[in-house]
This record gives structure tokens, C-alpha cells and sequence, in this order.
């Protein structure tokens, strides 16, 4: 998992950190770890009632929809690491609750 996700990034694509649901139902990438130039970055939703984020009617005119901050590759590792444990849970947890219904079912 780590080494496709570091291929990506390689590859100059953004790897997907969170999601949250946008006003029109969507479900939009929220933060992304992005590598560029040989520099990591991470690049955070800035404004929360972004138009064009579909997260509300601003305009974002005076100031940008997302905002990048450089990381180290340390941090960037991690947040990889943390991004892999993350799917891990929520598959077992998944796996259990769909096994737990089999069960239950079984047994009716
Ligand atoms: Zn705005």
C-alpha cells in the first residue's frame, strides 16, 4: 500500500489524506499530500464556504479556496502511515459488522 502511494506521488498525483461531503451531496477530497519539485506539501481546504469547492457561495476572491504548507517527508510518511492504519480499521471493522450479521442472521 505504502509503495503504491508513494508511486503516485512520484507520478505528480495527489494521494487523497480525508474526504468530507460537500453542500451537493459530492464528496470531495479534503486534505491531499501532494510531491512537487522534490518537496512534499499538503494541501488543505481554506475556505470553508468555498463555491467552487462546492462547500458554500463564496467567491474566494481576496483569498484562495485551498492553501498548500510544505512538510518534511517525515511528516509526510506519516501522515501515509496514519492514512494505511486508518483504511485498515475502518476494512476490519467493516469485515467484523458483515460477519456479525451473518451470525445473527444464522441464528434467527
Ligand atoms: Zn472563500
Amino acid at each position: 500500500m505504502l509503495k503504491e502511494m508513494l508511486g503516485e506521488l512520484r507520478a505528480g498525483n495527489p494521494v487523497v489524506l480525508s474526504k468530507r461531503q460537500a453542500q451537493n451531496g459530492d464528496v470531495i477530497p479534503d486534505d491531499f499530500l501532494i510531491f512537487e519539485d522534490g518537496r512534499y506539501y499538503i494541501s488543505a481546504i481554506n475556505c470553508q464556504s468555498s463555491g467552487a469547492l462546492g462547500l458554500g457561495n463564496c467567491h474566494c476572491q481576496s483569498h484562495h479556496p485551498r492553501m498548500e504548507t510544505r512538510v518534511s517527508r517525515t511528516l509526510a510518511l506519516a501522515e501515509l502511515r496514519a492514512l494505511i492504519a486508518r483504511n485498515n480499521q475502518e476494512r476490519h471493522d467493516r469485515d467484523a459488522e458483515i460477519a456479525w450479521l451473518d451470525q445473527a442472521i444464522a441464528g434467527l
